[in-house]
């Protein structure tokens, strides 16, 4: 995990925000949170999302993993604070509590509708809330490489959705596999990366005897996945490689050794054309670990 700094709230939040004051401030009163959620239209959900996924540098607030806006159906809005929680609902819309994370361990699916059937029963078929096909998109015979923006309530007979069923138990993590659970250690915290260390099979380690890192890892099934665990095992891997080379042409001179080093975390840390490289986190800590050996 790394520490993501917020922006400001932006323009398309302000402005939905402004002109639907008043039916908000109605249903802060009556609804849940997560009603409350839906009462927001997917254009700007779908901008909101791409707002939140750049000022991370393309990458999910949690596991790291890239997020593209080619596949935005594989992102999500992630309420820090869950949106299941009553008490949470004050900060549905709040810009400071949201961030971007995948879907952890979905594999989309493409659902052409039938005569007859209805969200229930689409939402049914694959195994997944009504809710959960908010973020479902259409494809029609002239727009198969563009995906528009889809209103679920407005279903056609020939219509293709693109549905996000959920991974099964061990494959899930972030968004998906963290429900309304607790997230103590998270990006919004400045320290947060210092918790994590990685060993070389991938796993996340820590010194840190805190319960409390333990839940969120478990939380979000950030250790438990394979794909993860692989993930992570070979960027380590790579960032081993790299302090090798490093060592070769610069380890005579510890100084000079070390510099280089910082002249590679930097450049993990920096995005290029505004995306990290997946997983940037992973190398850095790899590498910091190697300065302070
Ligand atoms: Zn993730």
């Amino acid at each position: 995990m790394r520490y993501i700094e917020k922006t400001l709230e932006p323009k398309e939040l302000s402005v939905w925000k402004e002109e639907n004051k008043e039916v908000l401030q109605e249903k802060y009163q009556n609804e849940s949170g997560k009603d409350l959620w839906k009462f927001m239209d997917s254009k700007t959900k779908t901008q909101l999302k791409i707002t939140l996924m750049k000022e991370q540098g393309y990458l999910c607030c949690y596991c790291g993993k890239p997020l593209t806006k080619e596949k935005i159906h594989h992102v999500t809005i992630e309420h820090l604070d869950a949106k299941g929680t009553d008490n949470n609902k004050l900060r549905v819309y709040d810009y400071f509590n949201l961030l971007a994370s995948c879907k952890g361990g979905s594999v989309i699916e493409l659902h052409k509708v039938e005569a007859g059937e209805t969200l229930e029963s689409i939402a049914n078929k694959y195994g997944v809330d009504v809710e959960h096909l908010e973020d479902a998109y259409i494809m029609t015979d002239f727009d198969k490489q563009n995906l528009k923006s889809y209103n679920p309530e407005d279903l056609k007979v020939g219509d293709r959705i693109v549905i996000v069923p959920l991974a099964n138990g061990n494959e899930q993590h972030c968004n998906i596999k963290r429900d309304n659970k607790p997230v103590w250690k998270h990006p919004l915290q400045e320290d947060v990366a210092t918790y994590f260390r990685y060993n070389r099979e991938g796993e996340i380690i820590t010194k840190n005897t805190e319960e409390e890192f333990f839940q969120t890892v478990n939380n979000l099934g950030l250790n438990d996945n394979q794909i993860l665990n692989q993930d992570r095992k070979r960027i380590a891997e790579q960032a081993d490689i790299l302090l090798r080379r490093l060592y070769e042409l610069y380890g005579a001179d510890k100084e000079n050794f070390i510099e280089k080093i910082k002249t590679l975390i930097l450049k993990y840390e920096s995005p290029d054309d505004g995306k990290l490289r997946p997983f940037s986190f992973v190398s850095v800590t790899v590498l910091e670990q190697r300065i302070n050996a």
